[in-house]
Formats: structure tokens, sequence, C-alpha cells
């Protein structure tokens, strides 16, 4: 809507979003960072910013136009330098975002996040669950009933599938409702 007031959750400059970033330049340079608009759970229009690999632009612009339009609510979207890179921060304070270089937690690979090929949307609903039945971030519940949950046949999810990502609710284990990646 042309007149509604939009609050802004990031303006950051690329060069701002990826400081300190341990990645190597050629991922650097792979990388592009979108603006994003979506109503929050406070019932407002927000706009934040998201980082992905500059092939997957499209979909996740895309995706969010349709996240907007369907009133889905998105806690806030910030580059994870506001959390020092440090994702479980990100995660606890329900922030939603994309590339981070960093490995898959409790292994040493890299995770696609390294190459903004992933993309996470509301922890808090959307928590990870591992085998033990231990949930990151600690304290968040899945329920399907929650506004702002995935599950398996909601349009978004679908959307993704459609443009060839992979939900991680889909996942044998651990469970990443929030995680979506495309390699
Ligand atoms: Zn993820």
């Amino acid at each position: 809507m042309p007149n509604e007031e939009i609050i802004i959750d990031s303006d950051m400059s690329f060069a701002e979003a990826i400081e300190g970033s341990a990645a190597p330049l050629e991922v650097i340079d792979s990388l592009s960072m979108i603006d994003v608009t979506y109503y929050s759970f406070d019932g407002l229009r927000h706009q934040g910013q998201m980082m992905v690999n500059a092939t997957l632009e499209d979909d996740i612009y895309e995706i969010f136009q349709m996240i907007e339009k369907l009133k889905f609510p998105v806690g806030k979207v910030i580059p994870i330098i506001a959390y020092n890179w440090e994702d479980g921060d990100s995660m606890a304070d329900n922030n939603s975002s994309g590339f981070n270089f960093r490995v898959i937690e409790g292994t040493n690979k890299l995770s696609l996040h390294s190459f903004g090929r992933a993309v996470d949307i509301n922890p808090v609903q959307n928590p990870v669950i591992y085998p033990a039945g231990i949930i990151a971030p600690a304290g968040a519940t899945y329920r399907l009933k929650n506004n702002g949950t995935f599950a398996a046949g909601h349009p978004i999810v679908q959307e993704f599938i459609k443009r060839g990502w992979h939900w991680g609710g889909n996942f044998e284990q651990p469970k990443d409702y929030h995680h979506f990646e495309k390699t």
C-alpha cells in the first residue's frame, strides 16, 4: 500500500553488512543484499534486509512479496552482523537471515548459509528440534496453530519447494523448521 507507514528494521550498506565476516573474497563477491518488506507480529509493515547469493535474489524477493501479500508475520529481517555473526543470538531474537559464513551447529562442515544459499525465517515459531528433543532457540515451541509457523503444505513452503529449495522441516534430523536451502 503506497501511503502506509513502514518501519525500518535494517538499513545497512553492503560493506556494513559483511564487515568482519570470515568469508573469502570470492564468496563475498557472490552475495547480494536485498530489501524485503513484511508484516511483523505487531501487525505493522516493516522493511528489512537479507543477504543471499546473487543467483537466489529473485527467489527471495518474490517469496517475500508473497509473504507480505499473505500477511504471514515475520519478526524481523536483519543481516546477522547485527548479532556479531552469532546464529544463536539471532535465533533467540527471532531474527530471519541468510548469509553467515559458519559451520553447521555441532559439525565442522560449512553450512549453506556460508554461501548465501540458505535462509532462516522465524526461528522462534519454527525452531530446530534435535533428536534427543533439544530445541533451539531455547524455550521455543513448534505449534502449527501459532501464526508465523511453517508446515508441510503451507503455501510459502510450497513456493520454496516449487522453486527448487529444500525445507528443513523435511530433513530426517534434526528437524530445522525455519531453514530453507538451495544448492
Ligand atoms: Zn538455517
